[in-house]
């Protein structure tokens, strides 16, 4: 496993999924082979080595795959955002925008100290929208939001223009 190339090549396309028109970037292709899965936590952790992270921020449910590994070898914290609901104790929600409808996430309200180094982390940039989201969360909480990382970035959605006051580290880029 040599190169960001190798890693892209492992992702399967899958056309009209979960819609019509919809090109579906599979990472579980990518997951199931065990130099590739490594690689790509290496890859995205080096970029942070630096940063001091205190806290690693993810939403349910793919964004843990990659959250949880990069957080333990940043030596940080780790910090589930999830689905409506779920959190068993207290917690704040923030609203997104899906094509059809809304929808929410929340956190618990004791999970980030103000002015800990936050890094959130999901599998794949599109549009922005759901990673607004954690974003509105750990700011409520008065987290310091170092950097947004991500294995894949889906530029021709410009996720990276509405998400333009942040630092934003991708591996793999269509
Ligand atoms: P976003 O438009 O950035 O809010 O993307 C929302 C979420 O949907 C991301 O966290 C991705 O996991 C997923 N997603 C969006 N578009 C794709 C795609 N083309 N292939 C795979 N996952 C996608």
């Amino acid at each position: 496993m040599s190169s960001d190339q190798d890693l892209a090549k492992l992702i399967r396309d899958v056309p009209d999924f979960p819609k019509q028109g919809i090109l579906f970037k599979d990472i579980t292709t990518l997951l199931k082979d065990k130099d590739a899965f490594k690689k790509s936590i290496d890859l995205l952790a080096e970029r942070f080595a630096n940063d001091h992270i205190d806290k690693v921020v993810a939403a349910e449910s793919r964004g843990f795959i990659f959250g949880a590994p990069l957080a333990y070898l940043l030596n940080a914290g780790f910090v589930p955002v999830r689905k409506l609901g779920r959190l068993p104790a207290k917690a704040i929600r923030a609203e997104y925008t899906l094509e059809y409808g809304t929808n929410f996430v929340e956190i618990h309200v004791d999970a980030i100290e103000p002015g800990e180094k936050v890094l959130i982390v999901d599998d794949l940039l599109a549009t922005g929208g759901t990673v607004g989201a954690t974003i509105e969360l750990v700011k409520k909480l008065e987290g310091d939001i170092v950097a947004l990382a991500f294995l894949v970035e889906l530029s021709f959605l410009k996720g990276r223009e509405r998400l333009k006051d942040y630092r934003i580290e991708t591996i793999i880029t269509y």
